[in-house]
């Protein structure tokens, strides 16, 4: 979907070289380049901060489940488009987001540039006329459940695999000993918690270690909170303010501060 006339003057275009560019269509009449035009959209992997699943959607009748998606107005920052677009389609506020990639869909002659973008209360969710249907899936879910083969899942599946291996479980971290983590994957964590786990007079930072020294142990970011797994299943989840929440019986929870 390349432009052949000015949309100026509407003028056929020819091509030209533009020192540094390249060839470049150009109008005869205007004497001007015509850069090509195309459109810009913001697609989005809508996560509910309090429980970590994430928001797919069914729209214009299809079978498929795909993510939140619009275009992004002339003048609108993306930013401003992720959030405006979400509201829309959802009634759900934006309270972080995450750039994530971006990929031009020819089809369309759309550059598309998707986010993570996290919601704080999902129990507001009221879709608008656009959407047929919605439903909340743990990430395992949500990579089964988008549409195959779709640009949507390839988004979806990009930044899953930034915060977790393909089969759900975590990802192994390692900290050095003076309590300094260079991994950016943990710079989502909530500040508190990041102060409780990293200053070594933070209340979890026994525990933090005993995750560094114990192989069967991982750890992985997720919605601001630290979900910690022995051999790939949850055991406790840490989170800046609110009480641990102990998910299955282990040693590690032992650790805790108000469970000795
Ligand atoms: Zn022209």
């Amino acid at each position: 979907m390349i432009q052949k006339h000015c949309h100026q003057c509407g003028t056929a275009l020819i091509e030209k070289e533009l020192e540094g560019e390249g060839i470049v269509p150009y109008c005869p009449q205007c004497k001007d380049y015509r850069f090509p035009m195309y459109n810009v959209a913001v697609s989005m992997v809508v996560i509910d901060e309090q429980s970590g699943n994430i928001l797919l959607i069914k729209q214009y009748g299809r079978p498929h489940f795909i993510l939140v998606a619009g275009y992004v107005n002339r003048g609108e920052a993306l930013e401003e488009a992720v959030k405006r677009e979400i509201k829309e389609e959802t009634n759900l506020t934006v309270s972080r987001i995450i750039y994530n990639r971006t990929s031009f869909f020819e089809p369309s002659n759309t550059l598309m540039c998707n986010f993570t973008a996290f919601v704080s209360d999902a129990s507001l969710m009221s879709p608008n006329g656009e959407i047929d249907a919605y439903q909340w899936f743990s990430p395992v879910d949500a990579r089964r459940n988008i549409r195959p083969d779709s640009l949507a899942e390839k988004f979806l599946n990009a930044y899953l695999d930034t915060v977790e291996k393909p089969t759900g479980q975590s990802v192994p971290v390692r900290c050095d000993k003076n309590g300094e983590c260079g991994s950016e994957e943990f710079a989502d964590l909530c500040s508190h918690l990041q102060k409780k786990l990293f200053d070594s007079d933070g209340i979890y930072h026994h525990l933090w270690l005993a995750i560094q020294n114990d192989p069967e142990l991982s750890a992985v970011a997720r919605s601001r909170q630290l979900h910690i797994y022995r051999k790939g299943k949850k055991v406790l989840v840490l989170a800046g303010k609110a009480a641990p929440k102990i998910i299955r019986d282990d040693s590690l929870c032992n650790l805790l501060p108000n469970n000795k």
